[in-house]
């Protein structure tokens, strides 16, 4: 088995990338409380690179005031002992310091894909994913950096900044991993009592009922928008939205989708909130 390497700083991880001389560097992009969803990004990465470099840093930037940084769940060795085999080679898990230096005050906006979907409703949210994500593509260096579906709106963000700012990276998105009940992995998951986490599943039955009905032919937006909402409204706590969209600019559809949409839901069940989307008909992303 290869033997993991933990790099605090930055200096550790130059030090990390320069013995690599340049072989493939595939690298994943974690805040921690590692499940298979993530571990499913490492294989995929060792499947494609000479080395597998994950990240695991809460980002303070990217949590807004009421939401749950200081309980979010922080365990390194759980997460280390999570990656035994999956191909990792380097865990980089720097401190706050160490990411946000004294002095620091630049940070990246990506623009109108942020605007839609969870924007309104995580104010900042995606100016902190992108700025963090742009400091941890400037300390590691070119690399095929592997992002998860399951935040879709999160991975066309990181997309558009890599384009726009010629960032030397290669963005690949991986499907995402459910539980066998149809769950998405979600690190929030662990929030969930038994009850609401039985209430979860409303979710993914609702896309899924969506999914079969945009394959028998439907294409108006509100009849699929309706099928999602009758298996969510009955579940959730409360809804932030189930929005169909434009796959590729997140732009909401007015009557009929195209054969290139999104589904996507966020509710809250319990204090806990999810989010999850199905791609219907073709998929533009990497
Ligand atoms: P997080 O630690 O929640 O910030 O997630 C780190 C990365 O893992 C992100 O690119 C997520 O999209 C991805 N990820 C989280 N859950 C899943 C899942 N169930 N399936 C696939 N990727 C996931």
């Amino acid at each position: 088995m290869n033997q993991l390497a933990l790099l605090k700083s930055r200096a550790d991880l130059r030090a990390y990338t320069a013995s690599l001389q340049g072989k493939g560097l595939g690298f994943v992009p974690t805040m921690g409380a590692l499940h298979a969803g993530h571990v499913s990004l490492v294989r995929r990465a060792a499947a494609e690179n000479a080395a597998v470099l994950v990240s695991v840093f809460v980002n303070p930037t990217q949590f807004g005031p009421n939401d749950d940084f200081n309980k979010y769940p922080r365990n390194l060795d759980a997460d280390i002992a999570m990656l035994a085999g999956s191909g990792a080679t380097a865990v980089f898990s720097p401190d706050v310091e160490t990411m946000y230096p004294e002095g620091a005050t630049t940070t990246v906006h990506v623009g109108a894909l942020t605007e839609g979907l969870c924007g309104p409703f995580r104010p900042g949210h995606f100016e902190g994913v992108a700025t963090v994500v742009a400091k941890f593509f400037g300390a590691v260096g070119p690399c095929n950096a592997y992002f998860g579906r399951k935040d879709y709106q999160q991975l066309a963000v990181i997309q558009r900044m890599v384009a726009d700012l010629f960032m030397p990276v290669n963005v690949v998105g991986v499907p995402t991993m459910r539980d066998p009940d149809g769950l998405a992995m979600s690190s929030r998951n662990a929030y969930l009592s038994a009850e609401e986490r039985a209430r979860a599943l409303g979710i993914s039955r609702g896309l899924r009922a969506a999914h079969a009905a945009f394959a028998g032919g439907e294409r108006s937006a509100a009849v699929l928008r309706a099928l999602v909402l009758a298996s969510v409204q009955p579940v959730a706590t409360s809804i932030d939205y189930v929005t169909v969209c434009d796959a590729e600019t997140l732009q909401e559809f007015a009557q009929n989708t195209t054969d290139r949409a999104l589904l996507a839901v966020a509710i809250r069940v319990g204090s806990t909130r999810l989010i999850d989307n199905v791609v219907l008909g073709v998929d533009p992303t990497p």
